[in-house]
């Protein structure tokens, strides 16, 4: 009896599945090498701006307590409402990624007691924020944030300015960008503009969407924000802000423009802007930039203002304060609409070997010229003297140093000029000093072009 055993079904063993791959998550995205000079450029025209202005920098955490932004940005505000990404830790924490870096900044300046230094303190930080919103092009739910917060200074000067610094970033890259600026008061002023807004609205109220109703009810301010064409005709005839300010608003609001007139800030009045977030006073403000994309929301650059009550909402001594924050991913995609791209950053030699006696002493030429100051490339791994050759070109090296074996046996190396391909052979011990005299031949060749 000798049964063969039954041939296997395919299906017996269940085929191990191939893993998938990961994508990042909806609406986050990777910053790539090839993207990171124009990215480089952006971040540091702010760092230059705000350490011109004296701004030091600071970094806070990227997770806060929750509770910081249900205080510090408003229970009612969409951010807070439906935007942050909360949860709970192991050990019972209640946190939040951050959604933006304004309490963050307020509460590190009371909890490391900054009251203490002279005041005003002038903070700036760089990172990224989230917000868990429907991404579309120019809306990603981490997104990089640059921003300045002058804290202890109540002067109408320094809101002109802060508006003033995020013109001339903008201007620094080369981005065209105009000011769009708003006064709301005082909490007392703003909530009987709010008790106007909300009579001149409940007689419409039949025309209002289930969603702008319920805004007429929690958060009528943001009925100014409405996109819905409908809302947009009736705030044509609705009470204006600008009319219900107290006398202390408008004096300091008249000054912020003043200030802006002198030193030639474009701006425009926009007496609906308020702004989502429920910590702002007096000043509010955005920067806009003619975008190639049909105008929306989505060209805002950046907005700041005035926020007098944070402090005490966050538990510190009452204490003024204003800032802004520009969106570094916005700013990035309209350089590039408008092509601004730093130059490639390119490399002087590129040292090549040949064999393994001289790829040791090509290793050690590279320390060398490394060490110099020299901007120096390489390709170890690659033992081709003609694909070495192409990547030193591909790379923009003006100059190749050759180590090959005869060259070891000699103690010399070639130097060869990548443009003309002369060769000249020198000492090895003097490739360093042989590469630095032609560098500063050619720099003096280019200065007198
Ligand atoms: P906000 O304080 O919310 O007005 O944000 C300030 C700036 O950050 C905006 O003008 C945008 O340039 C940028 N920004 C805000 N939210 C996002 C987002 N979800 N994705 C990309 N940029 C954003």
């Amino acid at each position: 009896m000798n049964k063969k055993p039954a041939p296997k079904k395919e299906s017996a063993a269940p085929a191990k599945k191939a893993p998938q791959p990961i994508s990042p998550p909806r609406g986050m995205r990777d910053v790539l090498p090839a993207d990171q000079p124009v990215w480089d450029l952006a971040r540091q025209a702010c760092r230059n701006v705000a350490s011109a202005y004296g701004f030091e920098r600071i970094e806070t955490p990227v997770v806060e307590e929750t509770a910081l932004f249900i205080r510090g940005v408003g229970k009612q505000t969409d951010i807070v409402e439906k935007e942050m990404y909360s949860f709970e830790t192991s050990g019972g924490e209640k946190l939040s990624l951050r959604p933006e870096s304004t309490a963050s900044v307020m509460r590190a300046y009371i909890s490391n007691g900054m009251l203490n230094l002279p005041q005003p303190v002038k903070l700036w930080y760089l990172g990224p924020m989230f917000r868990h919103d429907r991404p579309q092009h120019g809306r990603y739910r981490q997104f990089f944030q640059f921003g300045c917060e002058v804290i202890g200074d109540e002067d109408a000067v320094t809101d002109a300015q802060l508006a003033l610094m995020s013109h001339v970033i903008l201007k620094d890259l080369g981005v065209e960008a105009t000011i769009r600026i708003n006064s709301i008061g005082t909490p007392e002023s703003r909530a009987n503009y709010k008790n106007a807004l909300v009579s001149y609205f409940r007689s419409k109220r039949a025309k209002l969407s289930e969603d702008d109703k319920k805004r007429l009810l929690k958060n009528p301010l943001r009925l100014l924000d409405s996109k819905d064409p409908a809302v947009m005709e009736m705030k044509a005839e609705a009470p204006q802000i600008i009319d219900w300010l107290d006398e202390d608003s408008k004096a300091h609001f008249m000054r912020v423009l003043e200030y802006l007139d002198e030193v030639g800030v474009p701006y425009q009045l926009d007496p609906y802007l308020v702004r989502g977030l429920d910590y702002y006073t007096k000043t509010v403000f955005e920067i806009f930039t003619a975008s190639d994309e049909p105008e929306g929301a989505q060209s805002a650059l950046g907005g700041g203002g005035r926020y007098d009550g944070l402090a005490e909402i966050l538990g510190g001594r009452p204490t003024s304060a204003a800032g802004f924050a520009l969106g570094l991913d916005r700013i990035v995609s309209r350089m590039r609409e408008l092509k601004i791209e730093p130059p490639a950053p390119g490399v002087d030699v590129f040292v090549a070997q040949l064999g393994e006696q001289g790829r040791k002493k090509a290793l050690a030429a590279f320390e060398e010229l490394r060490k110099a100051g020299v901007r120096a490339a390489e390709a170890f791994s690659k033992n081709a003297i003609k694909t070495q050759m192409e990547i030193a070109n591909r790379r923009g090296a003006k100059w190749a140093v050759v180590i090959g074996q005869k060259e070891v046996l000699d103690g010399t190396a070639i130097i060869r000029d990548m443009d003309s391909g002369t060769q000249e052979i020198v000492d090895a011990r003097k490739v360093v000093h042989e590469i630095k005299k032609k560098l500063d031949h050619a720099e003096v060749k280019t200065e007198n072009h």
